[in-house]
């Protein structure tokens, strides 16, 4: 049983009726700084589904405060009638909100941020800023914000507010003495640098009094150079806890949004192990008096219990694993834990999509963000007997989705294992854990008992026997070979041959990569990693380019600590028998690899059309979705099976 998690938990003057919360996380569901209804049917799922304590995504305090253009205007009275009704959509299932009084310094998204400022001028390497260093009468004025800003969740009936240490933002740019440089009362001494944060404490209390709840979120290292360590953060911690006073909790996470490497802990993808920052956080709460949540790839129900039974921390920071099942809490207390969609720290579409300005999705689940529109998903009020051919995620999306509205579904697969693509994507090195996304659907499949046939090549005249309403074509993909001399010698390979361990590879080999995604990076580190010399070669604009960053760094830094040598912007130009040529894309200039084993090409996929062309004049209600009808990702393949599905 679910005994910890399932206890309630008191955090200052706040109730929460379990220990799961959902952290401060963006969802760009803001416009002109103020939060959409999207957000709102966001949030509401979340609290039908059980979660014990929201927190609300970052609150810019202050003009200076913007992260993003999709920053909510938390420094205007505007704002108060969307954390009232925030409340009244939370509130009715019993859960509780907090609000994240946020300001980035000098960690702004150039698209869409404010200027950056910072306590001193020191430049961040992620974004490639040198901030504007804050005058003291602007550091007072920020100060402010943050004490008006939490009157204002106050005042709109929200629950309590978190202030966002963590990350390397502002507060943690005035903590470190590497940032902090000032010479005047902010800066210097241990209490000086921590001054900033004092004075925002005691304003917010003068404003909310002692009985809102007030808490902390901080970095228990931002694991870089330049950042803080974990016993300088100890020392904050419990400065802030027996000193300053003031605060009912600390939210613990890791990381900093100060380089490329160290931001990857920020929502770290796999194979950062789940619980990563546990220890950590058992040793603050060792030291302080106040509640302690920890985060950081708790995507488990059994997990989190065990977390929370030893003792080391007393709430758990769950917000991936609500994206991707929102209803995962409500789940875990019937205990229908085979019903419960875990995350497999892809990255892809949840902090994925807010780096690339698109609202919040999860490439598993697509309801995520589009509860609007699909929050209640509707049975179908007329049957049909629906064909599906291809075991992938498309296909099997579309099953899953037709088969829960009241279809009657039926999936062909040939091959004796269902997954597609996935079976491959999950023999890579960091990405082990992108099979469960298969093992959560085929659960889905035997739950809403969908007829599955695996070993079976349909043509036009098994489908046409079976006599169907409706049928939809997830055939998949196979290598795309580019139109180039060579092309069919004997030791060119794909990354699926290798990838499949079907074909023996050499010691040197070449890895021909066409757009910075998986096949590329993925098969040059699986490679390097079995011990082979490996160079990558990318005719896109950089190596891992169409990665979400933190999963690309992650690589990144394995394909580095491999001495794997990355070239970009070089195209496929020519293959001899034991050499490869490559065509820089600006200048033409062209440069050979000689003794060379194997070249191996990560070079697109194509759609397999056989099976449409067989039916398109033979079947009327026919459908193609994902790879068939043009490759693109995992995410986009299950997109269209449930779009689809949703809507027949
Ligand atoms: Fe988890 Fe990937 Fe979904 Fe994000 S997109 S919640 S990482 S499964």
């Amino acid at each position: 049983d679910f005994k910890y998690l399932f206890s309630p938990k008191q955090i200052g003057s706040t109730w929460v009726k379990n220990r799961i919360v959902s952290t401060g996380h963006m969802t760009n569901f803001v416009k002109d700084g103020l939060p959409t209804e999207e957000l709102i049917f966001y949030h509401r799922e979340r609290a039908k589904g059980g979660v014990g304590l929201i927190t609300l995504e970052a609150n810019a305090v202050h003009p200076t405060a913007f992260f993003t253009s999709h920053t909510i205007k938390a420094f205007q009275d505007g704002i108060i009638p969307h954390y009232e009704k925030l409340a009244e959509t939370v509130h009715p299932h019993g859960t509780k909100m907090f609000v994240q009084l946020f300001h980035p310094g000098r960690e702004v998204y150039p698209s869409g941020g404010s200027l950056a400022v910072s306590c001193s001028a020191v430049p961040t390497d992620r974004f490639r800023l040198i901030p504007k260093e804050l005058e003291r009468e602007e550091i007072i004025d920020i100060i402010k914000g943050y004490a008006e800003t939490a009157e204002r969740v106050q005042k709109g009936g929200l629950d309590g507010v978190e202030i966002v240490a963590s990350h390397g933002y502002l507060i943690s740019q005035f903590w470190s003495p590497r940032t902090n440089l000032r010479k005047d009362e902010y800066g210097g001494s241990f209490e000086n640098r921590l001054r900033f944060l004092q004075e925002i404490i005691y304003r917010i209390r003068e404003k909310v009094g002692s009985s809102f709840t007030v808490g902390l979120r901080a970095s228990v290292d931002d694991f870089e150079k330049k950042g803080a360590t974990f016993e300088e953060v100890l020392d904050n911690l419990k400065y802030l806890d027996q000193q300053v006073g003031g605060l009912d909790f600390f939210n613990l996470t890791g990381g900093s949004s100060a380089t490329l490497m160290s931001s990857s802990f920020i929502a770290a993808p796999s194979p950062y192990p789940p619980g990563h920052f546990v220890a950590y956080a058992a040793k603050v709460k060792e030291a302080v008096s106040i509640t302690v949540m920890a985060n950081g790839r708790i995507n488990d129900p059994v997990m989190a219990e065990k977390v929370l039974a030893s003792g080391a921390v007393d709430m758990v920071g769950m917000t991936r694993a609500l994206i991707v099942d929102p209803h995962m809490p409500n789940k875990a207390m019937q205990e229908e834990l085979d019903r419960i969609r875990y995350c497999i720290g892809c990255n892809q579409a949840c902090i994925g999509h807010f780096q690339q300005d698109l609202p919040i999705s999860c490439i598993q689940n697509p309801i995520t963000g589009r509860e609007r529109e699909y929050a209640a998903m509707r049975k179908t009020n007329h049957v049909k007997k629906i064909v599906i051919v291809g075991g992938g995620p498309a296909g099997m999306k579309a099953a899953v989705v037709a088969a829960e509205r009241g279809h009657k579904v039926t999936l062909l697969e040939k091959t004796d294992e269902l997954g597609g693509q996935v079976k491959l994507a999950r023999s890579i090195p960091t990405r082990e854990e992108f099979g469960e996304l298969v093992s959560n659907l085929r659960r889905e499949l035997t739950q809403f008992r969908v007829d599955i046939r695996m070993n079976t090549t349909a043509d036009k005249e098994l489908i046409l026997s079976m006599n169907p309403d409706e049928v939809i074509l997830a055939t998949g993909a196979t290598p795309y070979f580019p139109d180039i001399e060579g092309i069919e010698l004997p030791h060119v390979l794909t990354a699926w041959d290798v990838l499949n361990r079907k074909k023996a590879v050499g010691q040197n080999v070449v890895v021909a990569d066409w757009k910075g995604d998986m096949p590329g990076v993925g098969t040059a580190l699986y490679l390097a990693e079995s011990g082979r010399d490996v160079e990558l070669f990318t005719s896109c604009y950089g190596v891992g380019y169409s990665l979400q960053q933190y999963v690309r760094d992650a690589m990144l830094a394995r394909l580095h600590g491999k001495h794997v040598k990355m070239v970009p912007h070089y195209q496929l130009h020519k293959i001899e028998p034991s050499s490869v040529t490559f065509e820089n894309i600006y200048t033409g200039q062209l440069v050979t690899k000689a003794d060379i084993d194997h070249v191996i090409l990560a070079t697109g996929h194509i759609q397999n059309t056989d099976l449409y062309d067989q039916l398109k004049n033979h079947f009327p209600n026919l459908h193609r979705i994902g790879d068939c009808l043009s490759a693109r990702t995992a995410e986009d393949a299950i997109l269209e099976g449930f779009t689809l599905a949703a809507n027949l």
